[in-house]
């Protein structure tokens, strides 16, 4: 059993802490917002994460989990640091890594052994290398500190089971004391085959922002590809199978659909150019990936705009599924769904919005907008509304009453994620348009 301090309660923080606990550690996280902090006393996680409370609950029940909201009670058997607080991008595409420079602070003056510090923040490259200086700069005592690099990969929605059975762990390192923590500390998810991978520290940063570029790479791949399949009448789908069942290529990542969005992708996509730029290195692949994302929904929005003329428009009620960037998470960071109802609500007569998890997040943040309406159920007054958008693959979207809908005035869909079967759709009389389907 280890002594953990994880730094940081949010979606990465609170799901590392609680699934430590769970591999049998004592651990303990901070996080200076103290609403935050109250809240998790009792176990009411501010979030959506499936599976999340109740690894939240039974650590706190059984005294294996804490929660803080200061530095200075940090324990003094604590002797492992995970840094897991935001790196929010700056608006010239660069991140913002003052919160990470402020958590090694607090470590630094708060200590009181010779301690790992991992960063699982994702960081530029060279983060690494400043947080081990400013630890040494602010420490309170001669103590021997280890800093490492820890990027994480888990996805919101299925973070859980992602750091329970992760694809790999990988450590930026030179250090054998890191090694052989990282080997005991991981020792359970690590049985069956090895998952832990060494590497250096700038090395693992880069893995980080490479991981998400790629992914986000085969996302605006088929997403252009996309637009021409539309033009040719082909169906995106068949070519997503055809090509997905080459095991060079993968079937994951080949959904064409209104792009990627979220707290990741987007960010850390605008870090890597920045960091290309610093380099005097032209980034044409990332420059065009991100390109196309933002290009495909203005597409989409030109396929509503060409539906109907943009006077009829103004007098339509659209009804609107999914506000979260994806499923299974009421996480609305840059979601592609709120920016299409930021942009539609000037053209149409009235918007009803409709998601299982994200209507708080979504009102908070769409409060300037008056023609909108939050809906209890995704069928609610459906007979009221002309067309229905379909923006966020939540399962309960994926095989619909198609009685229900066919109540829709124009009997239209526009599908944004291609998850409809378009075949059936025909059947109760609707018109069905997807994205190059
Ligand atoms: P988040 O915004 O949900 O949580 C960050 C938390 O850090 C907040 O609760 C904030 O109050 C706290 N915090 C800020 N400064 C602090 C400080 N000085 N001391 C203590 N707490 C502080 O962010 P997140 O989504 O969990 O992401 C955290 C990091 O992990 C980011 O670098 C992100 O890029 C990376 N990441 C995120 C995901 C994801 O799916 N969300 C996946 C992999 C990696």
């Amino acid at each position: 059993m280890k002594d953990i301090t994880v730094i940081g309660a949010g979606y990465v923080g609170l799901v590392t802490s609680a699934c430590l606990v769970e591999l049998g550690n004592k651990v303990s996280c901070i996080d200076t917002d103290k609403e935050k902090i109250r809240q998790l006393h009792q176990a009411i996680i501010p979030f959506y994460e499936p599976r999340l409370k109740e690894l939240v609950e039974k650590g706190l029940e059984n005294d294996m989990l804490s929660f803080s909201e200061s530095y200075e009670g940090i324990s003094e058997n604590s002797e492992i640091f995970i840094i897991c607080v935001g790196t929010p991008p700056q608006s010239d595409g660069s991140t913002n890594i003052s919160y990470v420079c402020e958590s090694a602070k607090g470590i630094a003056k708060n200590i009181k052994r010779d301690s790992i510090v991992f960063i699982k923040s994702t960081v530029p490259v060279g983060t690494n290398e400043l947080i081990s200086s400013i630890i040494k700069e602010n420490l309170s005592a001669e103590l021997d500190i280890e800093v490492a690099s820890h990027p994480e990969f888990l996805k919101e929605g299925d973070a859980v089971r992602d750091f329970m059975e992760p694809d790999r762990i990988i450590i930026g390192t030179f250090s054998e004391l890191v090694k052989k923590t990282a080997h005991e500390v991981y020792k359970s998810l690590n049985l069956q085959k090895d998952k832990i991978i060494f590497i250096s520290p700038k090395a693992a940063e880069l893995t980080k922002y490479a991981a998400n570029s790629f992914l986000a790479t085969k996302i605006s791949f088929m997403n252009e590809l996309s637009l021409l399949a539309d033009n040719l009448s082909i169906d995106i789908n068949e070519i997503r199978r055809g090509i997905g069942s080459d095991k060079r290529i993968g079937e994951y990542f080949l959904y064409a659909g209104l792009g990627y969005g979220g707290s990741c992708f987007p960010k850390d996509i605008d870090s890597l150019i920045d960091a290309y730029k610093k380099n005097n290195i032209e980034s044409a692949i990332l420059s065009s990936v991100k390109q196309v994302n933002e290009n495909q929904l203005t597409s989409f929005l030109s396929k509503i705009l060409d539906y109907y003329t943009i006077k009829d428009l103004k007098s339509k009620v659209l009804l609107i599924w999914g506000l979260s960037f994806k499923p299974n998470t009421d996480d609305i960071r840059e979601s592609v769904s709120l920016k299409l109802i930021q942009k539609l609500s000037t053209q149409v007569k009235e918007l009803k919005l409709y998601d299982p998890v994200a209507i708080p997040n979504s009102r908070e943040f769409l409060k300037d907008i008056n023609n909108i309406t939050f809906l209890d159920n995704q069928y609610q007054y459906i007979e009221r509304c002309d067309s229905l958008i379909i923006c966020t693959e939540w399962e309960n979207f994926l095989d619909p009453d198609y009685t229900h809908i066919s109540k829709l005035k124009d009997k239209v869909i526009f599908d944004g994620r291609n998850i409809l079967n378009k075949n059936k759709a025909k059947e109760f009389g609707l018109k069905y348009m997807g994205i190059g389907c």
